[in-house]
């Protein structure tokens, strides 16, 4: 059965949308550490990201460069972190935390609780700066 996250960017679960393309999907993380908290993830199941061929690797980080540009402009923020952990979602995953300071990559804080309507407007944001 597929992972979770492919199911996501096949559309089957639904998702906070922010990029996709024929390879790669972007979304919001529903537990977000910080506002605009993304995952970017290949459609191609793989569980471990250094598992991924070459290529697809590369273009994942392209991708998710795009993906943090739309979300720097769309959130005000010093710089965009980058992270992969991957101990929950066996899923490659790319996250992508827009941070004010080092505390915000901090996955073992709580979590910050958004309405629907609060990670919809995020995503839309977000989805409207992506080029
Ligand atoms: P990790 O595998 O340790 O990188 O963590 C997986 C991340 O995926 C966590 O930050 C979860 O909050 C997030 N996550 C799990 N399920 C979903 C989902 N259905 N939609 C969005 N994010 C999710």
């Amino acid at each position: 059965m597929a992972s979770i996250f492919a199911r996501i960017a096949a559309g089957e679960i639904p998702s906070y949308k922010v990029a996709a393309d024929d390879r790669f999907y972007a979304f919001l993380d529903i537990n977000p550490v910080a506002k605009g908290h993304v995952l970017v993830i290949p459609r191609l199941e793989v569980d471990y990201i250094f598992d991924l061929d070459d290529d697809t690797l590369a273009a994942m980080h392209i991708f998710a460069k795009r993906v943090a540009r739309a979300l720097k402009a769309a959130i005000p923020c010093r710089k965009v972190g980058m992270a992969v952990l991957g101990l929950e979602v066996p899923h490659a995953h790319i996250h992508l935390v827009p941070m004010q300071s080092e505390g915000d990559m901090d996955f073992r804080r709580e979590k910050l609780q958004l309405t629907s309507e609060e990670m919809q407007q995020i995503a839309d944001n977000i989805a409207a700066h992506f080029e």
